[in-house]
């Protein structure tokens, strides 16, 4: 992707932020700028009903707008400001953002949406969360039932209990957690038992190989039976085709989340989303 490699550029590497320490330095230093001068802009891709096809909330998903390179995923940035600890404040104002957009959202229109936000481990495991949480909602006016949390498994590396407890208090709020990317991680079920979520998210590796993997599709059945029998509700990503949509409605997931139905988008666009989107 990198066009020019002049002495001020770095190199995109997908996935594993800047391809040396050369250009992880000039990453880092950009990001800083792009913190300082409001580079960053939050787009809301739909989770809709099953059976419905009903918008039922919407993932808020963090973009770049570069002045030079233009809109830059997530994925290209996100490791590095991982590693340098910038997820810390990206993390807080999209968190801030997304509240403040969607609470804006919901007073001018008669559907209300509940925004689902990413939390980076590192910013989940903070001590300051909880409070960063209640003063981003505070500032918006969003009803905590409106906020939503989607954190991966790595969040239990350190151990379960302050995620435990964490959670315990996060759902005292009125405010739910979503376990995402499931099954990528190291996947145990006794985490699955023991934390209090309410949502999983199954892993698009799992859903664009369920029509063509047998054990691909015992897998995605199986959480999809298990989590049901344990209350939790559970979301389908990265839906693409129709045949895809067919096949998660027949194993009864309850909320999909793809392509197939919209690609992340500005909130301007959100806006302009029927309320259904296609089911056949
Ligand atoms: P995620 O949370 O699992 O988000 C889903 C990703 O899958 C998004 O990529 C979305 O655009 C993409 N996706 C959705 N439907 C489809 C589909 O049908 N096909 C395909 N091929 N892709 C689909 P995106 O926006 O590039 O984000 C990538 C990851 O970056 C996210 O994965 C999340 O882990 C992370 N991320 C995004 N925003 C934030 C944020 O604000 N904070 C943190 N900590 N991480 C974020
Ligand atoms: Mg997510
Ligand atoms: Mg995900
Ligand atoms: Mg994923």
């Amino acid at each position: 992707q990198a066009k020019r490699k002049g002495r001020n550029t770095w190199q995109w590497y997908r996935g594993g932020g800047a391809k040396s320490t050369r250009d992880s330095v000039l990453l880092r230093n950009e990001l800083q700028k792009a913190l300082e001068t409001n580079q960053f802009t939050v787009y809301y891709q739909p989770l809709v009903d099953a059976v419905s096809g009903k918008i039922r909330s919407v993932e808020a998903l963090v973009r770049w707008n570069h002045p030079e390179r233009g809109m830059v995923s997530p994925g290209d940035f996100i490791p590095l400001a991982e590693s340098t600890g910038q997820i810390i404040p990206l993390g807080q104002w999209v968190l801030k953002h997304a509240c403040q957009e969607i609470a804006r959202l919901n007073e001018n229109s008669e559907r209300m949406l509940p925004v689902a936000v990413n939390i980076s481990s590192l910013q989940f495991l903070r001590e300051d969360f909880l409070a960063n949480v209640d003063k981003a909602l505070e500032e918006s006016g969003l009803p905590p039932q409106f906020l939503e949390l989607e954190v991966t498994e790595s969040v239990l590396l350190d151990g379960a209990e302050p995620v435990i407890a964490l959670m315990q208090s996060l759902n005292k709020r009125g405010i739910h957690v979503a376990i995402d990317d499931f099954g990528t991680g190291f996947s145990s079920l006794s985490y699955l038992r023991d934390l209090p979520t309410h949502k999983v998210k199954l892993d698009r590796s799992f859903i664009n190989k369920t029509l063509t993997d047998r054990r691909t599709a015992a897998i995605v059945q199986g959480v999809i039976t298990m989590a049901h029998h344990m209350d939790m509700v559970v979301v389908a990503e990265g839906i693409e085709t129709v045949e895809e949509q067919n096949d998660l409605v027949r194993r009864n997931c309850d909320l999909l989340q793809g392509y197939r139905f919209s690609k992340p988008v500005p909130l301007e666009v959100l806006k302009a989303l029927p309320d259904r989107l296609p089911v056949e």
